[in-house]
């Protein structure tokens, strides 16, 4: 008889423990979030404007890409950052062999993406992805979490869509929906090129009528939204805030949305990065631009600020294992 109750109480303590173990899945392989360290949420090695019908990895040397990026990456070291994620769609240059590479040239985890990005009128989707629906291109990123991007067996550790700055059109509420289906079979965060609140609430809504949860969506260049409130808004739903353009603006680096954002104890659904970097080819003359004003400009503003390392913390390491743990996050 004991032995009986026994038993089902070890399956729940086993049980305990797989939920406990909270994967990351990076270039490389899979890792423990409590890996993952210092993280820039949204940045790029590399990208290719030119558009799908042209995009193509014989547009560039990788070697020459290689050996122009790894000095910006090394910089990161004095700052203790363990992990960039990588947020170059499909069709718009997303090279995961060259990622591979840099992380194990500097021993930073890359975190890389399955999706596709919407935004700028389509300009990156192929002609036949514009004709599938919701469903058909959720299996194709399905696909690619379970058997890896272009046969290399890299494995995407977020799902990207990319919509216009406008209410959405059919074909990108179509791609929020492909996104909340596939976040379903996966547990892969979704995050999405959103410009204003918006799209972002309506991609939100979409992910509500799949039963997926604003913990599972990130609003990408949430900074564009000029109403801070909405961003409370959205954060107190519980979706990821995305402050990703410190660098592109000496006002934004002062900090003022953080310590709003910190007044309305909203912190701790809030990403910080750059959108910086990167390789674009047959451009050889564009300046890249640095992974380093929110170590050297914006932290120590926010200091000044009255933020704690503990605040520092939660935006810098926390924020992100929490949000790019693959997990199902449903209704
Ligand atoms: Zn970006």
């Amino acid at each position: 008889m004991k032995k009986l109750i026994f038993l089902p109480f070890l399956f729940f303590l086993l049980s305990c423990q797989i939920q406990n173990q909270n994967k990351i899945i990076t270039v490389t392989g899979e890792i423990n979030a409590k890996e993952i360290g210092i993280t820039l949420g949204h940045e790029h090695v590399l990208v290719d404007f030119i558009g799908a019908e042209k995009v193509s990895a014989d547009r560039y040397n990788q070697d020459t890409a290689f050996h122009q990026i790894l000095p910006y990456l090394n910089e990161l070291e004095e700052h203790g950052v363990k992990t960039f994620v990588e947020c170059t769609p499909s069709y718009l240059g997303k090279d995961v062999t060259l990622l591979k590479r840099l992380s194990k040239e500097t021993g930073i985890n890359f975190i890389t993406n399955t999706g596709f990005y919407g935004a700028f009128d389509n300009k990156f989707i192929p002609q036949h992805v514009l004709g599938m629906t919701a469903e058909m291109i959720a299996q194709f990123w399905i696909a690619e979490f379970e058997q890896g991007i272009d046969g290399t067996g890299i494995r995407p550790g977020f799902i990207k869509i990319a919509v216009d700055r406008k209410p959405l059109s059919e074909f990108h509420a179509s791609l929020a929906r492909a996104a909340a289906l596939a976040h379903k079979e996966t547990g892969l965060t979704i995050m999405s090129h959103t410009g204003p609140a918006v799209g972002a609430f309506q991609q939100l809504e979409i992910l509500n009528e799949e039963g997926v949860s604003p913990e599972a969506f990130i609003w990408t260049h949430a900074s564009n939204e000029e109403d801070w409130l909405k961003l409370v808004e959205a954060a107190q739903m519980g979706c990821w805030i995305s402050l990703d353009k410190y660098g592109w603006s000496e006002e934004a680096l002062k900090g003022e949305t953080l310590a709003y954002l910190k007044e309305q104890n909203v912190l701790d659904k809030v990403l910080i990065s750059h959108d910086a970097g990167w390789y674009e080819p047959g451009k050889p003359e564009r300046k890249f631009k640095s992974y380093t004003p929110i170590f050297k400009i914006l932290i120590p503003n926010l200091k000044e600020k009255g933020f704690t390392e503990e605040d520092i913390n939660l935006l810098l390491v926390e924020n992100p294992a929490k949000a790019f743990t693959m997990k199902k996050r449903l209704q």
